[in-house]
């Protein structure tokens, strides 16, 4: 496991910092979409309460307006003091004194309903048979506009009506307690302003029970019904319920813990509920009585369309801001996946660099950037002393004022080629140099890579050999092959520069009688004995070799064949003057000499053979004497 992490630790990283990102990023949105969703629902719910005060507003305003006509009414007053002391009376002069405006009322669904100074009921308009009953026992808005003698608004149950009443003292000129009214707004209209104000929407009221069916009558229960909104609540069997919009939704609601909250809270809510793909607002708006205690709540559901447009939007964000970061992941995976190859290449080639035979070095912008330990060991330095700097001020040698190494770095070119290179002894050696290049994709050289190896023991065994090849290994002279080639160059060159050149072959006198009398091994020394005099009488240019057996050949440049018959001349005087060995050997030798014909571009065989004719004659001339051919 710990290898694997180690691994891969440059994914695990990519992959940690991509799902960071994601989290931020979806994290970011998340908090937009709500922060959005949120403004929908705080301006929506805002809009419901201003639209449910206004109602509840204009109710109180009617109401109070009426009662304020029939409070200031002398008539009213009148009737009430003159007839106070008989009920019956009473109740039958109000009754005729204001049936042709309430007939105004009933279109309107207002009621009205008089009580007497006691508190008992004396008159309902909607049910007139019915009075006398003491209402300070259920109706404590009646008992407190007794005592205050102060009008009273609010949502209240009697023993028929539910709904919401403008209760109001009638007070004589000394402002004494006449009796009290009631102004009743049936749950029905309030429905129904709440509906036109909201045509798209649909409505429950739901009601504390204690508030509405304990209080009224068991003929007038039936207008409230148990549902599901909970035990202790009921629902009024209204008329615009829009059941058709949003009858699966209330069924929602009630898992909905955010909306169970709600309806038990005081205070204007609205709750979010998603069902089959669709959103919808449920606003709850606490229904409260004069003494502004909640007894109920208005819900209006509606279908949240601004909403599922955010929610639409959020989700697309999600979508796209999830494909843009697996784009990102899989881009990091690769160039991770190429970085990684990379680097375990780099890693390959300096493993084998190390091991390599050869010394390696690379440069980098001119710059020596890496040696391997075969270099520092054949060279001698330390890598600080060679890391930075330029290879030509460390340890290659310009030749000629030349660093073909140089060059070739600095150009970019291929190069292969010996070259000396400077240890830091002080010593040199001889190495095989070859510079190549990497290049990238556009050709442009990013590292030069130089490898060499030591020839200094093959150069050294390469020039032994070829000066075996050339040399005769008795007499250490050049070889008769060697010599050909020799003269085949004068030739080329004669032509070119009109110089000619001579050629002297050297016989001994008798050579045979000197193995036969002293044996071979004399023979021998006398050959050795014999080459040494040649080179030590001739110039530096001229060249002598050994043609053959006991014959010897003096290639002359630039002479022509008086001098070369001077030089034969010298040569033979100065053997003749030899004293061999211990046994004190004097020898002879014959020459013959020829110049080479530059006119006629003569061939070097016919040089050679008009030389040998030159000896022959010599030899014919009875020996030790210089012939030539003309
Ligand atoms: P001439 O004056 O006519 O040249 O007589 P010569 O005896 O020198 O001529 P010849 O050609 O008959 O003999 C040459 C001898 O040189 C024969 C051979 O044994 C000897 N010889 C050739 N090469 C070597 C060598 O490398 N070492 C020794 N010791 N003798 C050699
Ligand atoms: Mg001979
Ligand atoms: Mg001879």
């Amino acid at each position: 496991m710990k290898d694997f992490l180690r691994s891969y630790k440059s994914y695990i990283l990519i992959l940690i910092s991509v799902l960071f990102g994601w989290t931020l990023g979806i994290w970011f949105i998340y908090y937009n979409f709500q922060k959005q969703k949120q403004t929908i629902f705080s301006n929506h719910l805002d809009h419901k309460l201003a639209m449910y005060n206004s109602v509840l507003y204009s109710m109180k305003e009617l109401t109070s307006l009426y009662a304020q006509g029939i409070g200031a009414s002398q008539n009213i007053k009148n009737i009430f003091t003159t007839y106070k002391e008989n009920e019956e009376v009473l109740r039958k002069k109000i009754y005729q004194f204001l049936l042709p405006f309430i007939k105004s009322l009933v279109s309107l669904e207002i009621d009205l309903h008089f009580h007497t100074q006691e508190g008992r009921s004396l008159l309902r308009f909607y049910n007139p048979s019915v009075y006398g009953e003491d209402l300070t026992q259920y109706r404590e808005d009646v008992v407190y506009v007794m005592t205050h003698k102060k009008p009273v608004f609010g949502f209240s149950t009697g023993k028929m009506l539910s709904g919401f009443r403008h209760t109001f003292p009638l007070l004589d000129e000394r402002g004494d307690y006449l009796g009290g009214v009631d102004f009743i707004i049936s749950l029905k209209h309030f429905e129904k302003l709440v509906y036109q104000l909201n045509p798209g929407a649909c409505f429950r009221l739901i009601f504390n029970k204690k508030e509405t069916v304990d209080k009224l009558e068991e003929p007038y229960k039936s207008q409230f019904s148990h549902s599901f909104f909970g035990e202790d609540l009921v629902e009024y069997q209204g008329s615009f319920r829009n059941d058709s919009l949003c009858g699966s939704t209330l069924h929602g609601l009630q898992q909905d813990l955010k909306f169970k909250k709600a309806i038990s809270s005081d205070k204007p809510h609205i709750v979010e509920l998603k069902q089959q793909g669709k959103v919808y607002e449920v606003v709850t708006l606490p229904i409260k009585d004069f003494k502004e205690k909640t007894v109920g709540y208005l819900l209006i559901i509606q279908r949240a369309e601004a909403v599922e447009g955010l929610y639409k939007e959020f989700y697309r964000n999600v979508y796209i801001y999830t494909l843009l970061l697996l784009l990102i992941l899989f881009i990091s995976f690769y160039t991770n996946r190429k970085a990684r190859e990379s680097f375990l290449e780099r890693k390959k080639f300096n493993t084998v660099i190390q091991f390599m035979e050869s010394a390696v070095y690379t440069v980098k912008e001119l710059k020596i950037n890496f040696v391997n330990p075969k270099l520092l060991k054949l060279l001698g330095y330390s890598e600080e002393d060679l890391i930075g700097k330029r290879d030509h001020e460390v340890f290659v040698e310009p030749v000629d004022d030349r660093c073909e190494i140089c060059e070739a770095i600095s150009k970019g070119e291929e190069f292969t080629g010996d070259m000396v290179l400077k240890k830091k002894d002080g010593s040199y050696l001889i190495a095989n140099v070859k510079v190549s290049h990497v290049r990238d994709e556009l050709g442009k050289v990013v590292e030069t890579v130089v490898c060499f190896w030591d020839i200094t023991l093959r150069k050294k065994l390469e020039d032994a050999l070829y000066l075996n090849s050339i040399t005769d290994p008795l007499t250490r002279l050049f070889n008769r092959r060697f010599i050909a080639t020799v003269l085949e160059n004068l030739k080329e060159k004669a032509s070119e520069t009109k110089q000619t050149f001579s050629v002297i072959i050297i016989d001994i006198d008798n050579f045979k009688r000197i193995n036969d009398l002293y044996g071979h091994d004399v023979g021998d020394e006398v050959l050795s004995v014999l080459a040494e005099t040649l080179k030590g009488q001739l110039r530096d240019q001229d060249i002598v070799g050994r043609w053959g057996g006991e014959e010897f050949i003096v290639v002359l440049p630039e002479t022509d064949l008086k001098n070369s018959v001077l030089v034969a001349e010298k040569l033979r005087k100065a053997v003749e003057d030899l004293e061999i060995g211990i046994h004190r050997l004097k020898i002879t030798i014959s020459l013959g000499v020829s110049e080479y014909r530059l006119k006629e571009k003569e061939e070097i065989a016919s040089l050679i053979k008009r030389a040998d004719s030159a000896l022959y004659l010599a030899k014919r001339s009875g020996k030790n004497c210089v012939k030539f051919e003309t």
